[in-house]
């Protein structure tokens, strides 16, 4: 119970703290955000941003993506790296997406993960994001700051996911991971933690953190 109170705290002031966090990888529509995701594995979003602007252009429906030529999405999405199985899942799960789900990105987790190269981190993204539901995107900065704030302890992020569902409250979920990420990304770095510029260091256990005094 001590947890979840704690946790409406923090999550209250990094709410003020990050007023704009959002998913930012650029995008206007459900397949954009997907194909998005799948691009920006191993990869940051800036970099997956430079590269959609053009591909995005080029490919306006999932019909576009469905046909084209595996070495010719692969030379235009290699910036983003892991490129041939990128480009393999791009096409694979845009074909499966017009031949079981009518042309239409799957609205549930059962049915998005079950396309090729997207599993519950992409899926939740997708249904957080593009679908208004409420769902928690386990990256490696949610992670890293909610081992650190003492709300998760498993190394699966799966099992992560539902640590996190009995911490966070339910209306929370897909916010809170976006000030999470800004917060991991600003403060909350994975080598050297700014704990004393931290806005949330009286409320965070800080496990695994070294102490000076
Ligand atoms: S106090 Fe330190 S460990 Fe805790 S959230 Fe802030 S920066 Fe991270």
């Amino acid at each position: 119970m001590k947890l979840k109170q704690t946790a409406v705290k923090i999550l209250d002031i990094l709410e003020r703290e990050y007023p704009d966090a959002r998913v930012t990888l650029n995008f206007q529509n459900p397949l954009q955000l997907l194909l998005a995701t799948i691009l920006a594995a191993q990869c940051t979003d800036e970099r997956v941003n430079l590269v959609t602007k053009d591909l995005f252009k080029k490919y306006q429906d999932v019909a576009d993506f469905a046909r084209a030529g595996l070495n010719t999405l692969e030379a235009e999405i290699r910036p983003t790296g892991f490129y041939h199985n990128k480009a393999k899942s791009i096409i694979r799960s845009c074909q499966m997406i017009i031949q079981k789900f009518n042309g239409k990105i799957p609205r549930t987790m059962e049915e998005l993960i079950s396309l090729p190269g997207v599993g519950r981190k992409t899926a939740n993204i997708i249904l957080g994001n593009a679908y208004d539901q409420q769902a928690i995107a386990v990256d490696t900065h949610v992670k890293r700051v909610t081992h650190r704030l003492g709300w998760a302890k498993s190394d699966n992020p799966d099992k992560i996911e539902l640590e996190l569902m009995g911490v966070i409250p339910h209306q929370r979920w897909t916010m809170a991971c976006h000030q999470l990420v800004f917060h991991g990304r600003k403060i909350c770095m994975a080598r050297k933690p700014q704990c004393s510029a931290c806005p949330i260091a009286q409320l965070c256990l800080k496990v695994g953190i070294a102490r000076k005094e």
